[in-house]
């Protein structure tokens, strides 16, 4: 079995507790390697080393240029080794080894992306009030970073923080789901590789009580960037006030997908699929809503569960494989059990419903892709985040009803809008409640596009050239003369 350590001060080393755990390969049910179950000491010598960084010696006093370079070259190296980090968490995460190639060709863009913005972050002279005054802002990085991630997209979700993060000027540690901790220490071999200096990116791998608790506690942790479920950014959230640390919070979310009647309806039926059945459904901004226009709703369903019944299932790492089978265990029995609370809620079951059984599944955690028709708004099972391959079919009259379902939900992280009347798709992005609000498509994310939540589903965004400034701070200096 293969053992993966913590990576600190541009070392891997064993945890101080002496203390490891397994991870499991979702497809075969079977633990395969050996995690460091990480505590507050190992979180104390990670934290200490990259503030060392970020406070003195050649990082603190790097060019932006420099820094950019260093991006640069840490993209080309993820380029370089696409596919075998695409192994790794095909088999860690069970994602499909078509979305994880696809992932790991995209990801390289935010290290050249940010690595480029790295020398435009600009200051300001202000004209001021005042004779005898000069007065100008520069920016300046927080410090140390906090990168902590959810199971599901360990790579690109690290990757969001991280690379803007460095070309701030911060350093960095980060703590990945003890679900999916493998990825992103072969991932920190690259960074290496690419010249950082030791202690820039640390990784300590573990539990949330036991290493994300101390770490969001540190007081020399200035930011936390956080992806996971609204409990846990709600807790982190207390905790990081303690201190007044900085946060970004990339929560949950229970999108809207909405099928106008004037929509394409095929393209339409292909939107809604990828918007849930993507990733599993284990993706955040899932369109686990498809909100359907009454008098399309019977004719698009038909279609939908005729392409839902031809979904390949199974290994994942096979090429043509589209239905792979859920994360962890615990996800599995939660998505079982909200489709237990749908039946009983009064919700139809259409299609799916059961344990994915079929010989190619083996003994992995699969969920037959899965839609129910008559779910009423109010329900749990439209209300609550499921993260699994779970669709609610809810019908709607006309515009002003689909506005006034899709917007009732305490989250607000996306929402997608199918229908060919232009002045109704205007309509709809201002009024639906919602980060991302896509038009005749889902799904779409950019390094280039502001990416984050309305309402619960989070505070502050990823992506985009504005986002550099989530990681650093602004200093206004006065001189008199
Ligand atoms: P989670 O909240 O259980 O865990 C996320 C991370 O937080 C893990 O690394 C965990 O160990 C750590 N953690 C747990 N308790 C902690 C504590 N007290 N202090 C510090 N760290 C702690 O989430 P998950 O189950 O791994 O991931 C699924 C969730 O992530 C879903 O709700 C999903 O919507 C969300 N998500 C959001 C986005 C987004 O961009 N908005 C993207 C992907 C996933």
């Amino acid at each position: 079995m293969q053992t993966f350590q913590h990576y600190i001060d541009g070392k891997f080393v064993d945890p101080r507790g002496g203390e490891w755990f397994e991870t499991i390969n979702p497809f075969t049910a079977k633990p395969w390697a050996k995690i460091a179950r990480g505590n507050a000491d190992d979180v104390d010598m990670a934290v200490k080393a990259a503030h060392r960084v970020s406070s003195q010696g050649p990082w603190a006093s790097s060019t932006a240029s420099e820094r950019g370079a260093l991006l640069h070259r840490i993209g080309d190296l993820v380029a370089r080794e696409a596919e075998r980090l695409a192994t790794i968490e095909v088999r860690d995460n069970g994602k499909l080894m078509a979305e994880m190639l696809a992932q790991l060709r995209y990801i390289p863009n935010w290290y050249y992306y940010y690595g480029g913005l790295a020398d435009k972050v600009q200051g300001a002279v202000m004209p001021l009030d005042k004779r005898g005054y000069l007065n100008y802002t520069r920016y300046e990085p927080l410090g140390v970073v906090a990168v902590i991630t959810p199971w599901n997209s360990p790579l690109m979700l690290t990757t969001w923080k991280l690379a803007p993060a460095l070309a701030a000027g911060n350093s960095v540690v980060i703590k990945p789901s003890e679900f999916t901790s493998a990825s992103v220490l072969e991932f920190v071999k690259l960074i290496e590789e690419a010249g950082a200096p030791a202690g820039l990116v640390n990784v300590v791998t573990g539990f949330g009580n036991e290493v994300g608790k101390p770490l969001v506690e540190h007081p020399d942790v200035a930011k936390v960037a956080f992806t996971g479920s609204d409990a846990t950014g709600k807790r982190i959230y207390a905790a990081a006030a303690q201190t007044m640390k900085h946060v970004t919070m990339e929560l949950g979310g229970k999108s809207p997908n909405i099928i106008f009647a004037d929509a394409d309806m095929e393209e339409a039926v292909n939107g809604a699929i990828s918007g849930i059945f993507a990733a599993t459904g284990q993706t955040c901004l899932a369109g686990s809503r498809l909100l359907v226009e009454d008098s399309v709703h019977d004719a698009f369903l038909d279609r939908l569960i005729e392409k839902v019944r031809t979904a390949r299932m199974g290994d994942p790492a096979n090429m043509d494989t589209q239905v792979g089978p859920i994360t962890t265990q615990p996800q599995y029995a939660k998505v079982l059990n909200y489709i237990d609370i749908a039946k009983k809620e009064g919700a139809t079951l259409v299609i799916g419903g059961e344990p994915g059984r079929r010989p190619e599944c083996g003994d992995g955690w699969f969920v037959e892709p899965t839609i129910f028709k008559d779910v009423e708004n109010r329900m749990r099972i439209a209300q609550e985040e499921v993260f699994g391959p779970v669709l609610s079919v809810i019908r709607f009259k006309d515009e002003k009803d689909a506005v006034r379902i899709a917007n009732e939900t305490i989250y607000g992280l996306a929402a997608g809008v199918w229908t060919r009347d232009i002045g109704r798709a205007i309509r709809m992005t201002e009024a639906l409640k919602a980060g991302t609000v896509w038009v005749n498509t889902y799904r779409a994310t950019s390094f280039m596009s502001p990416f984050g939540g309305y309402r619960q589903s989070g505070i502050g965004r990823e992506n985009g050239a504005e986002m550099i400034k989530e990681y650093l701070q602004m200093k206004s200096v006065w001189m008199n003369f």
